[in-house]
């Protein structure tokens, strides 16, 4: 075998445990009491460039009324397992849906404080009903905000994108027209994060096809499957974690 055979091989039997020493945060978007509060999530916080944003939205939700802050908690807890199976140390910005917030500035703090690999916000769009699929947001180079994440978040988005329409065969956002990877300005997530971040905006919730999928149990696991392969599949293509 040649080099890049021995190192396929070992990508390709690389078992549980092969995340250990990686630090992933999960962002499920939203909070289930966030509108009853209007009072805390129309707060402005400041989002880096002398720009400000509301501490928080209230999210979508499917026509029938499942919501998207039900829905994202969900997500992350089940790709919280698989990687934690997988070794990674897995920080949540919320653990329950009975809260309100965090502020998405306190949400990029946990992501910073914690130095993690990855941050992945997980979100579903409430996008025109005719409109399918998914997308990953990456962000805009922006001066003494992003700069310094703005490649790592690239390749986190990429292999994000990859691993989800592999596992979930949601089809990249047919209302967007481009191609599944969008880079955004005015996320504070982003803005804030001095550590690789990306949001998925995992399917369209007003969507009837895509409200169908989010759900049913079976398929939210597919789509948490896709979300820790994107994940695993960054961090593993980069340097080992010294320990
Ligand atoms: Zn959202």
């Amino acid at each position: 075998m040649g080099a890049l055979s021995v190192v396929l091989a070992l990508l390709a039997t690389a078992g549980p445990g092969d995340l250990t020493g990686r630090t992933v945060v999960l962002d499920p978007g939203h909070n289930g009491a966030n509108a009853a509060h209007p009072e805390i999530i129309n707060r402005q916080v400041a989002i880096g460039g002398g720009r400000y944003k509301a501490c928080n939205t209230t999210g979508t939700a499917t026509p029938g009324g499942y919501t998207e802050a039900r829905f994202t908690l969900n997500v992350a807890r089940s790709a919280a397992r698989i990687l934690r199976r997988q070794g990674a140390e897995v920080v949540m910005t919320r653990r329950t849906n009975r809260g309100v917030g965090p502020c998405i500035n306190r949400r990029a703090r946990i992501g910073n404080r914690a130095h993690a690999d990855a941050v992945v916000s997980i979100h579903a769009d409430g996008g025109p009903a005719p409109g399918r699929g998914f997308h990953v947001i990456r962000p805009s180079w922006i001066e003494g905000l992003t700069d310094d994440i703005y490649d790592e978040s690239l390749g986190l988005g990429r292999a994000l994108r990859r691993a989800y329409e592999k596992r979930t065969g949601l089809p990249r956002a047919t209302y967007l027209g481009g191609n599944g990877l969008v880079a955004r300005s005015d996320l504070g997530g982003l803005r804030l994060s001095n550590v690789p971040a990306v949001f998925i905006e995992t399917a369209n919730m007003r969507n009837a096809a895509d409200a169908a999928r989010v759900r049913s149990p079976r398929f939210r696991r597919r789509i948490a499957r896709g979300i820790a392969d994107g994940v695993r599949r960054y961090l593993l293509a980069q340097p080992s974690p010294s320990r």
